[in-house]
């Protein structure tokens, strides 16, 4: 039997973590020998806790909200896609010592949409709604689709104008408030945290074109608000952001193990097990 690696989801609140259950179904599947468990880190014991980790031989982390600008300040190395999302959520331990930090959300999302849902993006008018740490991760693999516009709207409008601004040489971006939104889009994709709190963001019913799709970056077992709303205003595809968990797990399996795990029976399994909570 070979030697059992170790890797670990670090994050506060940590305890729904999907992240162990997610990596333990890769493993199986890859034949893999791996220990991950989930570990609650609040953010000023971060650096501590992650050279505690390492030090003991840990291979890979992942890092979740609070922690992904923290563990973007950690890593020695950054992919590109880090370096452009300002965040990370992968940790590596390479073969010469250094840790790379890589950002997979924002391919998860690509992933999911495209391959899994069959969604296209080209030429499509994008809706982003939220202009926080999961935004910026989004906007760069976004924006390399080559959606005809893509619009990011943001209680705090500031933000999204930062956020538009520093993503303009990658394509058709800018920024709105939500009272000033208007025209209809494609594809709507909540980025705010406001389904964590069962609420919606204060958009305007008439958003949505007619063959429309809704896709919320959080989850839950139970359909979101944001989900509920898709469906009610005739959205082809109302989605939740269980796909883009695992095919960012996916992508993080592979830079630590070289293995790319075949994700979609695991999404659908997990689909089931919620249909019975
Ligand atoms: P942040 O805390 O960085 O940002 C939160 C954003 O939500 C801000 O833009 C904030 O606006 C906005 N917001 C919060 N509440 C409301 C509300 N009631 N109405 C309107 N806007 C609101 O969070 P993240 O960007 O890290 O995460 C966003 C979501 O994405 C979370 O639900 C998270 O679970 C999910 N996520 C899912 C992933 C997946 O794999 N499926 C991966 C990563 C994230 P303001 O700036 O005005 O305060």
């Amino acid at each position: 039997m070979s030697k059992t690696d170790s890797y670990a989801v670090f994050g506060h609140p940590i305890n729904h973590s999907k992240s162990p259950r997610i990596h333990s179904l890769f493993a199986e599947q890859a034949d893999q020998n791996i220990d991950y468990v989930a570990k609650d880190v609040p953010a000023e014991c971060f650096r501590a806790s992650a050279n505690a980790f390492f030090n003991r031989g840990g291979k890979g982390l992942n890092c979740t909200v609070p922690l992904k600008e923290l563990a973007w300040q950690y890593a020695d190395v950054l992919t590109e896609r880090a370096q452009l999302a300002k965040a990370v959520n992968t940790l590596a331990l390479q073969d010469d010592g250094t840790i790379i930090g890589d950002n997979t959300d924002g391919i998860g999302l690509i992933r999911d949409l495209t391959i899994n849902l069959g969604i296209k993006l080209i030429d499509k008018r994008i809706l982003i709604l939220g202009a926080g740490g999961a935004s910026r991760g989004i906007l760069a693999p976004l924006l390399a689709e080559q959606p005809r516009q893509l619009i990011i709207a943001n209680r705090s409008v500031e933000k999204a104008d930062t956020l538009a601004n520093q993503f303009s040489a990658l394509g058709a971006i800018s920024s709105a408030r939500f009272s000033d939104l208007n025209g209809q889009f494609d594809l709507i994709i909540n980025a705010t945290s406001a389904s964590l709190s069962n609420q919606l963001p204060p958009m305007a019913d008439n958003l949505l074109s007619n063959t429309g799709c809704c896709y919320d970056l959080a989850y839950a077992n139970q359909p979101t608000a944001f989900v509920h709303w898709g469906i009610e205003h005739g959205a082809s595809k109302s989605i939740d952001g269980l796909g883009m968990l695992v095919e960012q797990a996916a992508e993080a399996f592979y830079l630590w193990r070289q293995i790319r795990p075949d994700t979609q029976p695991i999404i659908r399994l997990l689909g089931s097990e919620r249909q019975t909570h």
